[in-house]
């Protein structure tokens, strides 16, 4: 039988033979972050399964939930550890996960769905195998931050990623506040229950025409982008119950005054007067909240201007 170059070929209790597409490989040892689908299965790269393959040790957000990827895609466990962490236990397996790495072990990380860390767990455990100085790489794939804002039709030149909103709904408000003079795309993850709250929310404070895009279940049987004005998403979900897994992309200020590119001489000059006697974080602060801001932005107009004038 031909056995094709980098395929392996697993026997099956019914006799047939299953061609997949992984290989086993050679891995350094270290920390290796592997995105996962987001919703159907077969988005995974090939380096990706190599990895899931070959690791010594396998460590999970969902151990449930990695098991049937690694099922579907002919994947054998055979007698390595498979972990579970999350942001629940990773004060106790955090320093489990440290010593295999100390003991030069390759070790896998999937969250539940997508891209590890984001919004996800992942990021204290980058932290400690950072300050460890052990390896760390990651098989980059599905996100669904990425897709949405692939498929959402507004601009992707540049963009602020929120993740979740708070669910205090006075903390929520002050995020969005703060995002109103933001010139890039915003994207938000949102849950079905809170979809048509934080659209109210966002109509009251971005208004009514300012453009938003709800994208529902990317790469899953009813995927949907329901593209509009803030508006009439709101009209529309208002009227219609939905389900499943969303994300919320918000256009950016368009007006004459918009973003901090064509108020920019204006906000030079208050931030020079404040960085006479502040620091260029408080300076940053102080002006994003006169002049109503993203505090990111106006805070890297303070470095550089501190910076050249230095
Ligand atoms: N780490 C993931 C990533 O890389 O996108 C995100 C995990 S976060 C816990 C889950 C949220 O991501 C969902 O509540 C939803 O807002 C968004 N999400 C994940 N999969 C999605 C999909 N297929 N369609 C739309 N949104 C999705």
């Amino acid at each position: 039988m031909l056995r094709p170059q980098n395929f392996e070929l697993i026997k099956f209790s019914t006799k047939k033979c299953l061609m997949v597409n992984y290989k086993s490989i050679k891995l350094s040892p270290g920390l290796y972050f592997v995105s996962t689908p987001i919703g159907t299965a077969r988005d995974i790269t090939l380096r990706a399964l190599d990895i899931l393959a070959s690791v010594d040790v396998l460590a999970a957000e969902d151990t449930r939930t990695l098991k049937k990827l690694l099922e579907i895609h002919g994947i054998q466990l055979k007698n390595r550890t498979l972990i579970s962490y999350h942001d629940y236990n990773g004060i106790k397996i955090r320093p489990k996960i440290l010593d295999y790495l100390e003991q030069g072990k390759s070790i896998a990380y999937a969250s539940e769905a997508g891209t590890p860390l984001i919004a996800d767990p992942g990021f204290s455990l980058l932290s400690e195998v950072i300050n460890l100085g052990k390896n760390v790489t990651s098989a980059p794939g599905p996100c669904a931050l990425i897709a949405a804002l692939t498929i959402g039709g507004l601009s992707t030149d540049k963009f602020y990623f929120e993740g979740f909103l708070p669910n205090n709904k006075n903390q929520r408000e002050l995020k969005l506040r703060n995002l109103n003079r933001y010139s890039g795309t915003m994207v938000f993850y949102e849950s079905p229950k809170r979809l048509i709250d934080t659209l109210e929310m966002a109509v009251e404070i971005f208004g009514e025409k300012r453009l938003g895009v709800v994208c529902r279940e990317i790469t899953k049987k009813f995927e949907d982008a329901k593209r509009g004005n803030l508006k009439e998403l709101s009209d529309f979900y208002r009227n219609h119950k939905v389900k499943g897994e969303i994300v919320i992309l918000i256009d950016g200020v368009k007006d004459a005054a918009g973003g901090l590119d064509l108020d920019r001489t204006k906000i030079e000059t208050h931030l020079k007067e404040a960085l006479r006697s502040m620091s260029v974080k408080d300076s940053a602060e102080t002006v994003s909240i006169a002049l109503n801001l993203p505090r990111r932005d106006v805070y890297q107009l303070a470095l550089q201007i501190k910076n050249s004038s230095d």
